[in-house]
């Protein structure tokens, strides 16, 4: 059964309002990772990435977990939930659970990788500033880059556009 679940759906089914009230432990700086136990983010169990990218929103983070439900990966246990808590990923903020920056950068480091995995085609054109060319790219690993011109930026979203349509991607 494939369940469509939004995260305040997740909150309640799996009790998260109150983790999130639990005291929280203090997020770890990223220096004093134990190198000797740190698992890097692709190699963590399905349902602690789904957690996570559930957390990330987004285009990309919502394309990738419907990816993984077809595929009939599991749901996030309430365990692999208070996990990320614990271990500083997400925390707490304003009466909602959210992404930490450690656990932004290990989101954006599972997007990479199963973006790719998955052969997935979401761009980003990002403006160029100070001597720096505009830019479009996509999660396969194309880029163009666009002179900073009055009319490069434009250049770019239609490399952006072009791609998506040469891959076949919905845009
Ligand atoms: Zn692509």
């Amino acid at each position: 059964m494939r369940s469509r679940l939004s995260v305040s759906d997740l909150h309640q089914r799996f009790g998260l309002s109150e983790a999130a009230r639990a005291p929280l432990l203090p997020t770890p700086e990223p220096a004093a990772i134990d190198f000797d136990t740190y698992v890097p983010p692709e190699a963590w169990p399905g349902g602690e990435r789904i957690a996570l990218l559930l957390l990330r929103r987004g285009p990309l983070a919502a394309d990738i977990v419907s990816h993984l439900r077809e595929m009939s990966a599991p749901e996030p246990t309430k365990s692999e939930w208070f996990k990320l808590i614990a271990r500083g990923y997400a925390a707490r903020r304003a009466g909602r659970l959210q992404l930490s920056p450690q656990g932004l950068r290990a989101a954006e480091h599972i997007m990479r990788d199963l973006g790719r995995k998955l052969g997935l085609h979401h761009t980003t054109v990002t403006r160029g500033s100070y001597g720096q060319a505009h830019s479009a790219k996509c999660v396969c690993g194309f880029a163009a880059f666009k002179p900073r011109t009055d009319n490069g930026f434009a250049a770019a979203q239609a490399s952006a556009a072009r791609h998506l349509r040469e891959m076949g991607a919905k845009q």
